[in-house]
């Protein structure tokens, strides 16, 4: 579990800031030890804003909702340079659903912590292809402090690390839930891919 450093915690010091990352998996917690972390800082009555994509309505349009149903208000924003003003004023801000911004979100949380902002910073650190998503990378780079959590691979019970699409689309983004996606290991994930490179096949070649 992530223990939060004791700095900056009273008025009379200095604000000093850092970033935390927590990755993962679809259904690996992410969004749960997210908001775990914003509720303590407001038990410690810091100020706290949590923003997360716009584009990202899937439960609630303001609300950040973990898969077990934990909410947070949040607010949504379209770019990461809109967080700057309102989070100026504030000791913690969370982010969540944050591969789907694009880069310049380095660049903002890099200023926030800068001014002495805890920044933390949640997101998938792999698309359903297994590959880095959006700019988490250079995130992770970046941040003091990297968590990867994991979810349960539906498959074998393993560790899962990857978010199996179960849907046919080819887009990176496909706003979905236990219908589109799911959780497995690196072993089920890439028997899965194997399954659909081969029912692809057979489509491709039943049509000719
Ligand atoms: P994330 O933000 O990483 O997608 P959430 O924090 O929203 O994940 O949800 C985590 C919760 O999802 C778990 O506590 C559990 O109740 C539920 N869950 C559903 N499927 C799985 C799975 N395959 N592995 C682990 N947790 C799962
Ligand atoms: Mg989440």
């Amino acid at each position: 579990m992530f223990i939060e450093p004791r700095v900056g915690t009273s008025r009379e010091l200095p604000r000093r800031g850092w970033i935390e990352v927590v990755v993962g998996s679809m259904f690996s917690g992410k969004t749960e030890e997210l908001i775990r972390r914003l509720n303590r800082a407001k038990i410690a009555r810091q100020r706290v804003e949590i923003f997360k994509p716009a584009l990202d309505t899937r439960y609630h349009a303001e609300d950040v909702v973990s898969h077990n149903a934990n909410s947070i208000r949040s607010t949504p924003i379209a770019f990461p340079q809109e967080m700057l003003l309102p989070a100026s004023s504030c000791d913690v801000v969370g982010i969540d659903e944050a591969q789907f911004f694009d880069n310049s979100l380095v660049e903002v949380c890099n200023q926030l912590a800068d001014h002495g902002v805890r920044v933390i910073v949640a997101g998938l650190d792999m698309d359903y292809l297994g590959q880095p998503f959006g700019p988490m990378p250079q995130l992770m780079a970046v941040a003091e402090y990297v968590t990867k959590v994991h979810a349960v691979c539906v498959r074998c019970g393993d560790i899962a690390t990857y978010s199996f699409r179960k849907a046919a689309s080819a887009e990176q983004v496909l706003l979905g839930e236990t219908d589109s996606y799911e959780a497995r290991c690196r072993h089920c994930f890439l028997e899965g891919q194997q399954e659909k490179s081969e029912a692809d096949a057979v489509a491709e070649a039943t049509k000719h």
